[in-house]
Order: C-alpha cells, then structure tokens, then sequence
C-alpha cells in the first residue's frame, strides 16, 4: 500500500524504503529463499509468448504494430521468515501471482517478493533509482511482507476474511506496477487510482468482500507506515466498501459488510456507477495489455478459496 516509489517515480524516499529489504535478497542468511520453482516454471511457459501467437487481432486495426508483446512476468518468490509467520498466506499469494501471467501482457519481468520487512508493510518498487538494487527486477518488485500478513491474521478472525484482505493487497501493488511499467495515464491521487484497479480486479472475479474489507482495515489502523500518500482511513474506506458493493450489491446481504457500508447508503453514493465507470476505464487503458478481459482474472486455489 504504500509506496513509496511508485508514488514519487523514483524520490529519495526509496532508499530508506530498501534498507529495510536488504536482508531478504537471495543470497543474505535471514531471507532465504523458499520456492522460486513456481515462478520460473511460469516464466518458462509464458515469458516469450505473443499475444499475435494465440490468434488476438487488435481491434480497430489492419493488426500493423499494436499487439502487446509479453516479454514479462510475475515472478513470485517466498522467502523465510525470522518470525513464526504463517506462510500459507505468501504461498496461497504466490500462486495467485502465477496464474495471472496467463493474462497479462507485461513489457518486463516484475519481481514479486513475499519477504520479512521489519514491519508491516508493501509496496511496489520502480527499476528506476533502484537499478543496484538485485531484489528489483528490470521491470520492479513489489514487496508483500510476512509481517502485514500476520497484520491481516491478527485483525480479523476469519482467515479468510485476512486473506481477501492480503490479496486486495496483492493487486493494490500491482496496481502501482501497471502504472509504472504500462505508463497509464493517473489523473488524480496514485493511490486512490489503483485502488480503483484493485477493486476492479477483485470485483471481476467475484472477489469483492475483500475490497470492503481492505477498506475496513486500513480504517482501523493508526498511523500505520502504508498511511502516506493515501487518503485518510474514513475516505478510503468510504471509496473501497463503495466500489466493493457497487460491484456486488449482494455482499449487503451480509451483517458485517452491511454495517460497515451502511454510511455509505446514507450518503446515497452511487456505487455502481462508480464502480462501472472505473471498470470502462481500466479496460480502456490495458487495452491487449490483459488477455481474455477481466472477467475472473483472479483465481483463487483451493486451499485459500474463500466464500
Ligand atoms: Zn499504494
């Protein structure tokens, strides 16, 4: 959530960020790394493919030179953890993570580090101002670290509830990572913007309730490090349960989810109509970046299926 280098386009606020993440590069003792045997075999499928390849034609187009060409991916990667950590969590991320290498189009590998920080936190790196940095692939990281998910677990009883939580997260990051490697074009604040992507996301593939609950937890929380540059607890709650239900009014046929949202009746927000208008427009701005469209881009496995 925060992000510190996203935001900024590569500040000085990145250097402090990394120094916190030198212990969890491959070759230190206190990160070691647990499984890269996913992201490699996913990169090995996918990391040439066109999407020319599989038959997409560009629409409105006689197919000249506009075709997305995937010359990236995802690269999950589950280091250990110094703490008792729960790692199904960064497992269950992890190959959230992989499968979505299938749709997206990306013009470079992202890193995509599930690691000890040294506090609750993720974030998204740039390459550019972190080009020495080995944890940063050409194309970024991003950082989901142990310690926010362990957050995430303490705050709500429900561990599904945390891990719809964890992968609002997920996409909230690779939101900021879209931004910066598919220069989309942000109007407004960055981190209300993907926001915006990762309840789109999550809503297209019927996974709402975590946006609504992302809200409610960043609501919840203090001065935690990702409150920066995002908006105030309230507001962001007020945007995330709003585009959580705007997706899938059904989700206020739950007590807990109907309380949290119930503000927002009041103030007769229409959120399906905000929720709609992002969805336009992110399909707008992927463009042949996503293949197949954004209907169920997210599957969760088994194990950390949650309703
Ligand atoms: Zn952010």
């Amino acid at each position: 959530m925060l992000v510190v280098s996203a935001c900024g386009g590569g500040g000085s606020g990145n250097t402090d960020e990394f120094d916190l993440q030198d212990n969890g590069t491959v070759s230190v003792e206190s990160g070691q790394l647990l499984d890269v045997s996913m992201a490699a075999e996913v990169a090995e499928e996918a990391s040439t493919e066109m999407f020319e390849a599989s038959g997409f034609t560009p629409p409105g187009d006689e197919g000249e030179s506009m075709v997305a060409i995937d010359n990236g991916d995802l690269l999950p990667m589950i280091f250990a953890s110094d703490t008792n950590v729960d790692m199904d969590f960064a497992r269950s991320g992890a190959a959230l993570v992989a499968q979505l290498n299938e749709a997206l189009a990306l013009p470079a590998d992202i890193n995509v580090r599930f690691s000890d920080c040294g506090e609750a936190n993720a974030f998204y790196a740039p390459r550019e101002g972190n080009e020495g940095n080995p944890a940063v692939a050409e194309g970024g990281a991003i950082f989901i670290c142990h310690e926010l998910n362990e957050l995430f677990s303490n705050f709500f009883t429900d561990p599904d509830q945390a891990f719809a939580t964890s992968v609002f997260v997920i996409m909230h990051e690779l939101g900021h990572a879209l931004v910066n490697q598919l220069e989309l074009p942000v109007l407004g604040i960055e981190e209300s913007y993907v926001d915006g992507i990762a309840a789109v996301f999550l809503g297209e593939s019927g996974l709402s309730v975590g946006s609504v609950l992302a809200g409610w937890f960043f609501a919840n929380q203090g001065q935690a490090p990702f409150f920066d540059t995002h908006r105030a607890g309230p507001q962001r709650l007020g945007d995330l349960a709003c585009w959580g239900v705007g997706a899938d009014p059904d989700l206020l046929q739950d007590p807990v989810i109907d309380s949290i949202s119930q503000q927002l009746v009041v103030t007769g927000r229409r959120c399906s109509e905000e929720y709609n208008q992002q969805l336009r427009g992110l399909q707008s701005v992927l463009g042949d970046n996503i293949r197949g469209g954004l209907t169920d881009l997210i599957v969760l496995s088994d194990e950390s299926d949650q309703e």
